[in-house]
């Protein structure tokens, strides 16, 4: 059966997924959402004794139907390869009373290598399906960890070009560095003198730039996104929540059936989505535990209906997470006010011309299964030092938050159900945050003595994105005003 995929602000006709992925964004300024949720049709035993790869197939093909088993089979081929550092591409580590879903053995070292190894050969199967001819121009706005994760899946493909825009100064500096050191023709990284909002915005008005877009055809060229507003990057997300569960059953850690919680520290929104997407497919999930840092407007939503931006933007020690619109939220949004596009696109529009909307208490009552809280910076500090003095596991500054919120989650609660924490960054991609958290004493010290130090504690060899950067040149130096972000994409592509 064919799933296609519709818009959240309005009722045009919906799209094949291949022609969903080419778009990124639907052109009335939505996202495109599935028409129904697919249901798993293999059975959790049967997906106890598969790998990551055939985990990947079996959730892919209910999402992606205009996709041939050999088409997909490629993308998933290509994509979860050597790359990664281990061939359980997500492994499950227990620590203290959880476990962590490692979602950063690729490139990269953060979890959005999980669904940005495959999206370039996703867009490459789709572009080539759809008979496109123009050469595929990716733009992007990211936090820090979407930058580099894209960049690194789309340089040197052909047919596509990448541009990057991250906050020149709201990102850590291994991050940037990751980014500006990127090798290959077609990629272009710039630093915007604002925040991740402001990049985001900017990179949504250019996609709706109708003009622009003439002008981009004339030439031979079409945007896309490989924001997880993409449905290409939500869709390889949800595999890895099938992944867990059944690797928890076949280590005999819960029994078939058995409901566990998922934690997500979550910024735009994209990874907890997934999880939910995963819970109704038919993923024995109880709760859905979202995770902020300081930018607390997820958890103030939770508690009161209201999302509300209008609040100054905190820089925070989990930059990733420093995010006041949450994009992907639209689809929740869209999908508890009954798959209303209209009633969505109100609440969408208050959003930016308020910078709020309240949901009605029907809605409110559909989001029983979501638990939302936060973790402030000392929190976050302090939960790394006690992870690692009681089991000898060392967070990132992102999951620290989440296991924060899942400890203040299991006190009020008294949940003891068995509990999977996406474990989004390695600490290395946070080294100067993490090890001060452990001791002060490290503050002194450069960044990659800190990172020396982090190997020596704890006992994980560096990984290969760390040394590369070490010696890497700077190619990428281009800094401008978020008013000017038009510009620089049309001077980049010659137009
Ligand atoms: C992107 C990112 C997040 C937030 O994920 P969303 O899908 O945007 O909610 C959390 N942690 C890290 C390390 C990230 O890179």
């Amino acid at each position: 059966m064919e799933l296609l995929y519709k818009s959240t602000r309005s009722n045009s006709e919906p799209v094949t997924a291949s022609k969903a992925i080419l778009k990124g964004l639907a052109e009335d300024g939505g996202l495109f959402v599935p028409t129904s949720l697919p249901k798993l049709d293999v059975t959790m035993e049967e997906l106890a004794k598969m790998d990551y790869k055939q985990t990947a197939y079996e959730v892919m093909k209910l999402f992606l139907t205009d996709f041939t088993e050999e088409e997909l089979k490629t993308c998933i081929n290509n994509a979860y390869d050597s790359k990664f550092d281990t061939t359980e591409i997500a492994p499950l580590v227990k620590a203290e009373d959880a476990y962590y879903l490692e979602l950063f053995h690729g490139a990269t070292i953060a979890f959005k290598d999980m669904a940005l190894s495959i999206l370039p050969h996703l867009m490459i199967t789709a572009a080539k399906k759809n008979d496109v001819k123009n050469e595929i121009v990716i733009l992007t706005a990211t936090s820090g960890d979407t930058g580099k994760a894209a960049l690194a899946g789309f340089a040197e493909v052909k047919g596509t070009r990448i541009i990057v825009f991250y906050p020149k100064n709201g990102v850590s500096p291994v991050q940037e560095k990751q980014m500006v050191t990127q090798k290959g023709d077609n990629t272009f990284v710039v630093g915007i003198k604002g925040n991740f909002d402001d990049a985001q915005s900017g990179v949504k008005a250019i996609f709706g730039d109708k003009e622009l877009a003439e002008v981009m055809n004339q030439s031979g060229f079409q945007f896309s996104s490989a924001n997880s507003i993409n449905i290409g990057r939500l869709v390889p997300q949800v595999v890895y929540y099938v992944y867990a569960y059944a690797k928890m059953l076949a280590k005999g850690e819960i029994e078939n059936g058995e409901e566990i919680n998922v934690v997500v520290p979550t910024g735009n929104f994209g990874n907890i989505l997934a999880a939910f997407y995963a819970k109704n497919m038919g993923v024995p999930i109880s709760k859905l535990i979202c995770a902020s840092n300081d930018n607390k407007v997820l958890y103030d939503f939770f508690e009161t209906g209201c999302y509300d931006k209008n609040r100054d933007f905190i820089l925070t020690t989990s930059p990733s997470m420093d995010i006041l619109i949450s994009s992907n939220l639209e689809r929740l949004i869209y999908r508890i006010a009954g798959n209303d596009a209209e009633k969505n696109a109100e609440f969408m529009s208050s959003l930016s011309s308020n910078g709020k909307y309240e949901i009605t208490a029907e809605m409110k009552a559909q989001l029983a299964d979501f638990y939302g809280n936060y973790a402030t910076e000392q929190e976050t500090a302090e939960v790394i030092k006690e992870v690692y003095d009681t089991a000898n596991y060392v967070l990132d500054t992102h999951t620290a938050v989440a296991a924060k919120v899942y400890k203040k989650y299991k006190a009020t609660s008294g949940d003891a159900k068995k509990t999977v924490i996406a474990s989004t960054a390695s600490p290395y991609k946070f080294a100067r945050s993490v090890m001060n958290a452990i001791d002060e004493k490290y503050d002194s010290m450069s960044d990659f003595e800190l990172i020396d130090e982090l190997t020596k504690i704890s006992g994980v060899q560096e990984p290969n994105a760390i040394k590369e950067i070490r010696s890497a040149a700077v190619v990428h130096d281009t800094v401008c005003e978020v008013n000017e972000m038009k510009d620089v994409v049309k001077k980049f592509l010659g137009i």
